[in-house]
């Protein structure tokens, strides 16, 4: 199974990425997980990253192509789970990188399985985001009006600090939403007419409903 997931900020790639990860036993790659990571270890990947991340602007094309090739081919040579398959989740986010994946997955003679949509209306994008908070430790994702911890600030699965992700602030949201609608979401377009197929699913409903549908739209 080799999937990209599109969907603005907010739409629910992370969690439902990580249950179809799951369900499949593949790897789910994150491109916005694996800066992060960058950021926090000061690597020089990190470093070139960051001022692009707190403005809710895109990290440069070359970046993040060569993020992704070590993701799928070196950085994976160990990793069973990617041999399996893979998610990428945030990525591509631009015609560029859509067409670097192209050359990269024929290169490795991977071709893609589907395309899967998230959609969700802006004022739910909105919402979901200024309430979210996530795991220090852990990584688990909350959301204070929708999915709060049992004791705020604490997370349900380990214990960990649950804190805000410093890009969802309101302005540097309504930034990300934007740079989605212009440089992300055409590539849905791109993708319908090729030959990869486009799922298209309704991303404004529980977590366990939206993973169902995912499904039954990938086995059918
Ligand atoms: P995300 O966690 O996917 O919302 O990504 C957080 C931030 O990381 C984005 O606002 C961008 O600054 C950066 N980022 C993640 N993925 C990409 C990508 N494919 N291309 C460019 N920037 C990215």
């Amino acid at each position: 199974m080799n999937l990209i997931l599109i969907g603005a900020p907010g739409a629910g790639k992370g969690t439902q990425g990580a249950l179809l990860a799951k369900r499949y036993g593949v790897a789910r790659i994150s491109t916005g997980d694996l800066l992060r990571e960058a950021v926090r270890a000061g690597t020089p990947l990190g470093r070139k990253a960051r001022s692009y991340m707190d403005a809710g602007e895109l990290v440069p094309d070359e970046l993040i192509l060569d993020l992704v090739r070590e993701a799928l081919t070196d950085g994976a040579a160990g990793d069973e789970s990617v041999r399996r398959g893979f998610i990428l989740d945030g990525f591509p986010r631009t015609p560029a990188q859509a067409s670097g994946l192209d050359r990269l997955l024929h290169e490795i003679g991977r071709p893609l399985d589907a395309v899967v949509v998230f959609e969700v209306p802006d004022e739910v994008l909105v919402r979901r985001l200024s309430g979210r908070a996530s795991c220090k430790q852990c990584g688990a994702v909350y959301n204070v009006h929708s999915e709060p911890p049992r004791t705020p600030g604490v997370c349900d699965v380990c214990g960990g600090e649950l804190v805000q992700r410093g890009d969802d602030d309101p302005e540097t949201v309504r930034r990300r939403l934007q740079v989605y609608r212009e440089q992300t979401q055409p590539l849905i377009a791109r993708y319908q007419a090729s030959r990869t197929p486009v799922l298209i699913v309704d991303g404004d409903r529980p977590v366990e409903e939206v993973h169902s549908e995912t499904v039954r739209k990938l086995e059918t």
